[in-house]
């Protein structure tokens, strides 16, 4: 299987080691910033055919300088040609939360203008886009997409309302369920409901799960769990399951 969302270069143990034993072909390798996406190239280049980089500007941090988001998308065009998607990109859904919860005020201008730049390169280079954007941010990511005619967007852990939902079922988006899918209801409800054939498997790792995976360092081989849970949903089998997901996003990453 292929694990579709991995922040790789935030893991300082060897998780590249014997993957293919563990039944991992490839993995899609998100960045956070230019640092991150230079640590990820070098990773992908140390394991090639293994670690399809992916790079960006992660919105869950404070914006960069404009020095430095010039500096990113430079570096980025420069080393596109071996670039899987430009990501992780999209809005700040959760540090907008959280400021709210404080009682801060909060100007989300500058996370669209910076978004909105993303997207136009991604376009330029006419590479899919890997989306952090999430409730109320998708139907707002939706338009903007629309705006630069970019159509391969792939909605990471995703879980938003039903109207953004159906527009992005519409528009052929793909979105992927990491290991929670064993225990939210919510993500659930989402895996009966999104179409099969737009549909990955990540772990967005090292985020750490819960449930059965409580404690758990996040592995790549958890795709495996997320493939067997999303099997039983829809009554197919492991195989069957796994073959699907796998084939999903060898056709969105054009692999
Ligand atoms: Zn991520």
């Amino acid at each position: 299987m292929i694990d579709a969302h991995i922040h790789l270069d935030q893991y300082e143990d060897k998780v590249l080691a014997g993957l293919e034993d563990q039944g991992i072909e490839g993995l899609i390798a998100v960045s956070m910033n230019l640092a991150s996406s230079k640590r990820t190239r070098e990773l992908a280049a140390g394991y090639p055919g293994l670690v399809k980089p992916a790079y960006g500007f992660h919105p869950e941090q404070p914006l960069p300088a404009e020095e430095e988001l010039d500096a990113l998308l430079e570096w980025i065009t420069v080393h596109a040609e071996n670039m899987a998607a430009v990501g992780e990109i999209g809005l700040p859904y959760y540090a907008r939360a959280e400021a709210a919860a404080r009682g801060e005020a909060w100007n989300q201008e500058p996370y669209l203008r910076l978004l909105d730049r993303l997207l136009g390169l991604a376009a330029r280079l006419d590479k899919p886009v890997v989306l952090h954007a999430v409730y109320d941010d998708a139907w707002t990511v939706c338009d903007l997409l629309e705006q630069h005619r970019i159509t391969r967007a792939h909605f990471h852990w995703f879980k938003g309302p039903e109207a953004a939902i159906e527009r992005m079922i519409r528009q052929g988006y793909y979105i992927s369920f990491t290991p929670d899918i064993l225990y939210e209801p919510e993500i659930q409800d989402l895996a009966r409901r999104y179409p099969p054939e737009l549909v990955m498997a990540e772990t967005d790792g090292p985020w750490p799960f819960e449930g059965p995976f409580e404690g758990r360092p996040t592995h790549p081989a958890m795709v495996h769990d997320v493939a067997a849970a999303w099997a039983a949903l829809h009554g197919y089998t492991l195989a069957d399951a796994k073959a699907k997901l796998t084939a999903n996003t060898v056709r969105f990453y054009g692999l």
